[in-house]
């Protein structure tokens, strides 16, 4: 039997690659989106096919979906900082009413549900790599918070059901991913280096540069999601690359990749912002056989190349 599988935040960064995924797998797909930091072209190429539907809807809002559905994937979020300053409350919505709706849906359908987590629900983590055991630095009334506080109160609602209503339920910590079809717009720091890079820019390190993170490419983090999903533990497991940078070093690499003759300026570091951030993925290792495959110079040049077909419109249209 052909599996039915809902989507949310199908218009997304990663929503989009997960449709192409399930598609792949021969699955039925639904994909939802209210595409506030969306766009419908990720998933254009999916609107001639049968087996794909998309329901302009916003999930925060009572959810429904004709028919069996297998799994649920809830991905539907604000994700990026500067997206998620900007719409604090809706963010916050789709975190706790949003993943209400679908855990309501999820147990009516009697469908297994896993949600998309951050690692920042270890906010700015007093260790590091980070563990799936380590319980988070959060600030909960820090700019940040509506993110952080939404995502952690998410994994607490997805556990009760678990545990209270025997829902099959997969957690997913998600560090911080790239490739193709990020917008160049969302403030993260990937597109706004190479964004930058292509516009004849300043690259703009926040801080002195010192902060690390470790950027998993799109299709690995799409691996692992697929692993967890058809695994059956319960508890949250990080996805990411533990291969981990400094924001600096990070600059410098996109300044070779792109060729530029810019310089990179400092501008202040936002409030709250992590100073280091690398998953421990032994969990994925063990329980899911998972690892990264794919290194940074091989995931930033497949990066760059699809960043160099968007048109100086789509280039130029930055909100600062
Ligand atoms: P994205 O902004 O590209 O995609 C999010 C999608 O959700 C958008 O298409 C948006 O329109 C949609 N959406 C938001 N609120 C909605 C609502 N109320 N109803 C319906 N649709 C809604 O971001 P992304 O990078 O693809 O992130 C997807 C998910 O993964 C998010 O939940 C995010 O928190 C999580 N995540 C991403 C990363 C990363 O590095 N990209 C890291 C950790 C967690
Ligand atoms: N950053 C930066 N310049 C930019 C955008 C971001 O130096 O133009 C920094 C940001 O302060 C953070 C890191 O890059 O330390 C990653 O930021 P991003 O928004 O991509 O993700 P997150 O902070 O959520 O990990």
């Amino acid at each position: 039997m052909q599996k039915r599988v809902l989507i949310t935040g199908a218009a997304g960064f990663l929503g989009s690659h997960l449709c192409d995924r399930f598609i792949k797998e021969g699955c039925h797909v639904i994909g939802m989106d209210n595409l506030i930091t969306g766009d419908l072209a990720n998933i254009e190429h999916l609107f001639k096919l049968e087996n794909f539907e998309f329901y302009n809807h916003d999930v925060s809002k009572f959810v429904h979906v004709p028919g069996q559905l297998d799994y649920i994937l809830h991905f539907a979020s604000p994700a990026s900082p500067i997206d998620y300053l900007k719409i604090p409350i809706q963010t916050l919505k789709v975190g706790s009413l949003g993943i209400h709706n679908l855990l309501g849906l999820a147990r009516a359908k009697k469908s297994r549900l896993i949600i998309a987590s951050t690692s920042e629900v270890y906010g700015d983590p007093a260790v590091n790599p980070q563990p799936e055991e380590y319980w988070g630095n959060v600030n909960p009334v820090g700019p940040r918070g509506v993110y952080d506080e939404a995502k952690r109160f998410q994994e607490a609602m997805t556990m009760a059901y678990h545990t209270f209503h025997g829902l099959e339920t997969r957690i997913v910590r998600i560090f911080n991913t790239y490739g193709p079809r990020m917008r160049l717009n969302d403030g993260r720091v990937l597109p706004a280096f190479i964004g930058q890079a292509l516009r004849g820019e300043d690259l703009t390190v926040f801080g002195d540069g010192s902060q690390t993170r470790s950027f998993c490419y799109v299709d690995d983090l799409v691996e692992g999601i697929y692993r967890l999903l058809l695994s059956d533990y319960a508890q949250p497991v990080n996805i990411g690359n533990p291969d981990e940078i400094t924001i600096g070093q990070f600059a410098e690499e996109i300044i070779k990749l792109t060729g530029t003759n810019q310089k990179v300026v400092y501008k202040p570091l936002p409030q709250d912002d992590p100073k280091q951030r690398r998953p421990d993925i032994t969990k994925a290792k063990e329980i899911l056989g998972w690892e990264p495959k794919v290194n940074r110079a091989e995931g930033l040049k497949i990066t760059y190349e699809y960043f160099k077909t968007l048109s100086k419109e789509q280039l130029d249209k930055i909100e600062h």
